[in-house]
């Protein structure tokens, strides 16, 4: 069976590794697990570059850094993201020199990926060669695909203060401004406490899936969406170019699992993110901001958690658990996936 995956960062490593729990680990490109008999599932997740930036000369991919790491046994679990056993040296030097970015937390483990991930791009390599050069130590056991090579940073447009220096140098009376600032900026900075306008993706006009990735979404038995933020995770991934129009079209079943449950994200800022982009924070609200693939949406099935409830018109909905407590609890979650839609998982 082929299983095409969207995802974002925390909430898409988990849930990976409960569809790797169920379907086993898939070889990826040409390595294979040592000692480990590969699955005769084939499972590609295609995972969010919307918050990639470049910090300190270094170019970040928090999302593919934070699914390899997870799926690799790097991740530090308590953060959710990074390496385990993380050091700050390199960040703490260059607060000492007063370098900007000075709130970006820059470990000095995750830095080595990030040093070869940049050396690899100026040598010319796509991201998606360099993601699969990286995870041949990591062996996640799934494909790893960013949804584009291509710059698609998600920018956010906001109202801040000009402080006073900077009036004087514009000669401007002005006392606040509107501009787009990058979504790192807006999250870990601001922490999104911000007069905050909408999102925008900055990069190249014409970018393009990543190789492979529509053909993912073409050949695929089931697609699953997993429960990551679906504005600037599954939304930022939806915005690629043909990246929509392969879900329209494509012959699996499409099935998201809510983010939601109650009225609350499980963690993370889809509070936030939802309320920008006008869409009420419940499973119901966020199954119809996504909508029926027969009615120009792009779901065929939701899951939302035990006690809510969701009425979208064409989306077939079931209750199941929804907690992703350990990998074997979210295999059940997508099972119950699988099942929603009558897709065979054995
Ligand atoms: P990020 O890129 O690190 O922010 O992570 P994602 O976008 O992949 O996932 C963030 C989302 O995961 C949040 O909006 C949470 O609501 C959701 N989430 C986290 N843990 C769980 C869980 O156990 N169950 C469900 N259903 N959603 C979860
Ligand atoms: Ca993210």
């Amino acid at each position: 069976m082929k299983v095409t995956v969207l995802v974002g960062g925390v909430g898409g490593a988990r849930f990976l590794q409960g569809v790797r729990e169920l379907l086993g680990r898939t070889s990826f490109p040409d390595v294979l697990a040592e000692g480990l008999p590969p699955s005769e599932h084939e499972v590609t997740a295609v995972v969010n570059v919307g918050d990639d930036a470049w910090m300190h000369g270094v170019r970040i991919c928090p999302d593919l850094d934070t699914c390899m790491y997870t799926l690799g046994d790097g991740i530090d679990t308590d953060r959710g993201w990074g390496r385990r056993g993380e050091t700050w040296h390199a960040k703490e030097e260059l607060a000492a020199y007063g370098a900007d970015p000075d709130w970006f937390g820059l470990g000095d483990r995750d830095l080595a990926t990030h040093l070869i991930r940049t050396q690899m791009l100026d040598a010319g390599y796509r991201l998606s060669d360099i993601t699969a050069a990286l995870c041949r130590r990591w062996d996640p056991g799934v494909r790893l695909l960013p949804a584009t090579d291509d710059r698609h940073e998600t920018h956010v447009v906001v109202t801040r203060p000009i402080d006073a220096a900077k009036q004087a140098a514009d000669g401007t009376e002005a006392s606040e401004e509107k501009v787009a600032i990058h979504f790192q900026e807006w999250w870990v900075r601001h922490r999104a406490q911000i007069q905050t306008h909408g999102f925008a993706q900055v990069g190249s006009d014409d970018a393009k899936a990543a190789p492979g990735v529509l053909e993912a979404i073409a050949e695929a038995d089931i697609i699953l969406f997993a429960p990551s933020n679906p504005v600037v995770s599954v939304g930022a991934i939806l915005s690629v170019p043909g990246i929509r129009g392969a879900l329209r079209t494509a012959k699996a079943p499409v099935v998201g699992v809510s983010p939601i449950i109650g009225t609350s994200p499980l963690r993370g800022m889809a509070d936030e993110c939802l309320s920008v982009v006008d869409v009420e924070t419940t499973p119901e609200a966020v199954g119809r901001h996504y909508g029926a693939r027969s009615a120009n949406g792009v779901l065929d099935g939701w899951l939302i958690a035990p006690g809510d409830s969701a009425d979208i018109p064409g989306v077939k909905v079931a209750s199941v658990p929804l907690l992703m407590t350990d990998p074997a609890t979210t295999a059940q979650m997508v099972r119950d996936a699988c099942d929603l839609v009558g897709v065979s998982y054995e």
